[in-house]
């Protein structure tokens, strides 16, 4: 489990005493649903967000880098930092281990910084418990034909990890009322400008009061 005092950024005010912690944002959609893309248009929107880069077993894909994409390592060392408590949630997805690390997490909302994260379900499940203010929003494809489509399209994943990746998709779509808000993403730019919506609501509370 996390510990909370270790986790603080050393020298730093505590949770009590610093007066503004950043929001935190939750993205989570199945494979191929357009939360990458989402979520590239929002940290292009607000510049200050910081994105939480995700640790991941995965090899990398095509273009995908180190410390940009996600943190690329080891099965072993996430293991081991399962058992040192180090993540903020982690997850099997796929046949891969994926997890948010809670000290990046930790510091950057305790800076005041609002974060954004792209994680699953099971992740999502794990965040609301330790952060139950969260803001979860969950991008669902117009039809698991449509996410099949993309998917193929793609072209980085085989038909047997395409399949697999439906039948996660279906079982994810079923676990979607656990959000707070959910976006149809049917045209891309509609959608941008909902999650911008539902983003502002929060970081510009007395914009939307009038
Ligand atoms: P992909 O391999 O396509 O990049 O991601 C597969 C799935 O893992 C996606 O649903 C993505 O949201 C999820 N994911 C990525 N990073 C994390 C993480 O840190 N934690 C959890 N729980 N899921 C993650």
């Amino acid at each position: 489990m996390m510990n909370e005092q270790e986790i603080r950024p050393s020298g730093s005010n505590s949770r009590q005493t610093n007066s503004k912690r950043g929001h935190l944002f939750i993205i989570s959609a199945p494979s191929g649903g357009g939360k990458t893309t989402l979520s590239k248009a929002v940290l292009n929107r607000f510049k200050d967000i910081i994105y939480s880069i995700s640790y991941t077993t995965r090899s990398p894909r095509n273009s995908e880098q180190d410390g940009v994409d996600y943190y690329f390592i080891p099965k072993k060392d996430f293991e081991e930092r399962i058992k040192s408590g180090l993540w903020a949630e982690w997850a099997k997805v796929h046949g891969n281990y994926y997890g948010t690390s809670a000290e990046l997490l930790e510091k950057g909302l305790a800076s005041g910084r609002d974060m954004l994260l792209d994680i699953d379900v099971q992740g999502t499940i794990q965040i609301l418990g330790k952060y139950p203010d969260s803001i979860t929003i969950f991008i669902m494809p117009p039809s698991l034909e449509t996410l099949g489509k993309r998917l193929e399209m793609r072209r980085t994943e085989s038909r047997t990890t395409i399949k697999r990746r439906l039948l996660t998709a279906e079982k994810e779509m079923t676990q979607k009322d656990l959000y707070r808000y959910i976006i149809v993403n049917d045209q891309l730019s509609a959608s941008i400008e909902e999650l911008v919506a539902i983003i502002e609501k929060y970081r510009y509370p007395n914009k939307h009061e009038k």
